[in-house]
């Protein structure tokens, strides 16, 4: 019998898990929506929209996205061909020409004699074997169908995350480790103000410009009443001077035993992985801009020279609360011939997405062969995203870019710098891609 991969969305993700597949001899239905019906933020009627910014982010393998682009290429990803084709001059980040890249990838999936498009809007699964990367807008009638027959409660329609920062760019010559009333294990940082820090800090951010939000995430907004359970940070100063001095600011109980009391107010940062590598900033949930969360956040005693690995973000994304639910292939515990790739998984950003899609690509033809799942190592960034997705962290499960915190720690510390560091990172990860593509 004919071995038949569905995917479903023509994104990122669905174009790179098709053409995965299909290269391997796998004959694959791709299902798009599109044109007869768009989400609120594509317009176009090509694959592989990119529906913002033409950058997807740095080409330097010192920087862990640049890895994941790396590693992707290596591989023989199609998204990366298709960008690399239609690259525009832009630093030393990877930015392409939008349209010529989705007439690439659009031309190269129509042509793939193992791959047939089909138009039409997909509103349920059968046995097949699936891969789901209908994205962060899935259509509503389709999300309800997920949520109802797949992943139960665990899928979230609105992101409202709090920044995340490198724990080694942390000051901890003024943070100090501590739970409040000394209960349990002193597993948050602590960032400690005086009232003059405060004062300049509450100014800053009451101040701060706001990312401009579309009309669709407002309407989501109003529909979900997400604001009551996570209010943006800044919204919540606006109420008043003290008013985060009895919520995410709250000193009492936190005592830095180096000075022997409480401060005027306190900031709190969570591990954000079992490793300690990554810390988030509790309760800072926020809609700054990105240039602003850095200026105001390293306003922040011990985050003067905070590096953030994501900022914080407020936005429609439909996305599972996939750890325990999905396995590091992005495949569904509960209903082994489905996958599901991109943005729906909890990867964030456009090369994460293709990263994801060509796992769930890769492997959904595999099972379809008989042959035995790839899962890629922790040391990878695409196994790291993989596992982060499957395992999750310590907190609240967030979607997460590509970045050095996830990534199986060097077991030694390097001399050098964090540059240096990254360099050994990206050259063990490389090695490991090569090791993994004798055996596809
Ligand atoms: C408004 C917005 C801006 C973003 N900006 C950036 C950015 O600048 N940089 C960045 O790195 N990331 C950005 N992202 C995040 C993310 O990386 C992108 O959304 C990325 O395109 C996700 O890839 P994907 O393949 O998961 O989904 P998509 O690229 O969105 O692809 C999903 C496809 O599925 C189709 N589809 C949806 N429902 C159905 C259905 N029921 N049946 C059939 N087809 C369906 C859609 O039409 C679409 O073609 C943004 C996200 C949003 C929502």
């Amino acid at each position: 019998m004919e071995k038949i991969l569905k995917v479903y969305g023509a994104g990122l993700a669905g174009c790179e898990a098709a053409w995965q597949a299909a290269n391997r001899g796998v004959k694959v239905e791709l299902y798009e929506m599109k044109p007869q019906k768009f989400t609120p933020a594509h317009h176009s009627e090509g694959f592989a929209e990119l529906v913002c910014s033409n950058s997807l982010r740095s080409d330097s393998t010192t920087n862990a996205v640049g890895l994941l682009k790396e590693e992707l290429r290596n591989l023989g990803s199609l998204i990366m061909e298709a960008a690399d084709a239609t690259r525009v001059p832009a630093g030393s980040a990877l930015a392409v020409d939008r349209e010529k890249f989705s007439a690439y990838v659009t031309e190269k999936i129509k042509t793939h004699p193992n791959i047939s498009v089909i138009s039409e809007e997909v509103t349920e699964v059968d046995d097949a074997v699936t891969v789901i990367a209908t994205g962060p807008l899935t259509s509503d009638g389709f999300a309800e169908y997920i949520q109802r027959e797949l992943v139960g409660e665990g899928l979230h329609f609105f992101d409202a995350a709090a920044p995340i920062v490198d724990a080694d760019s942390i000051n901890m010559d003024v943070a100090f480790f501590a739970s409040r009333y000394d209960k349990g294990d002193a597993d948050y940082i602590n960032c400690p103000m005086t009232r003059e820090q405060y004062d300049a800090f509450w100014e800053a951010l009451v101040g701060a410009e706001e990312a401009e939000l579309k009309e669709f995430d407002r309407q989501q907004q109003k529909k979900l009443k997400v604001f009551e359970g996570c209010m943006p940070v800044e919204v919540m100063a606006k109420r008043g001077h003290d008013t985060l001095l009895f919520g995410p600011l709250k000193p009492v109980g936190l005592v830095d035993k180096r000075v022997g009391k409480e401060s005027y107010a306190v900031v709190q940062l969570r591990k954000e992985n079992k490793e300690g590598t990554m810390y988030n900033l509790v309760g800072f949930q926020t809609h700054l801009t990105f240039p602003e969360q850095r200026r105001v956040f390293r306003m922040i005693p011990g985050l003067e020279n905070a590096e953030f690995l994501r900022y914080g973000i407020m936005h429609r994304n439909t996305y599972i609360n996939s750890p325990g639910k999905l396995d590091a292939t992005y495949r569904l515990a509960s209903r082994p011939n489905i996958y599901f790739a991109g943005q729906m998984t909890g990867v964030e950003g456009y090369i994460e997405s293709a990263g994801s899609g060509f796992v769930a690509g890769l492997n959904a033809a595999r099972q379809l062969l008989g042959e035995q799942e790839t899962v890629f190592p922790r040391k990878t960034m695409l196994g790291a995203m993989a596992a982060y997705v499957s395992e999750g962290g310590s907190g609240a499960f967030v979607p997460m870019n590509a970045n050095f915190g996830i990534i199986e720690p060097l077991p030694e510390r390097v001399k050098g710098g964090k540059i240096a560091k990254y360099e050994k990172l990206s050259a063990r990860a490389l090695e490991e891609i090569a090791l993994i593509k004798e055996t596809l």
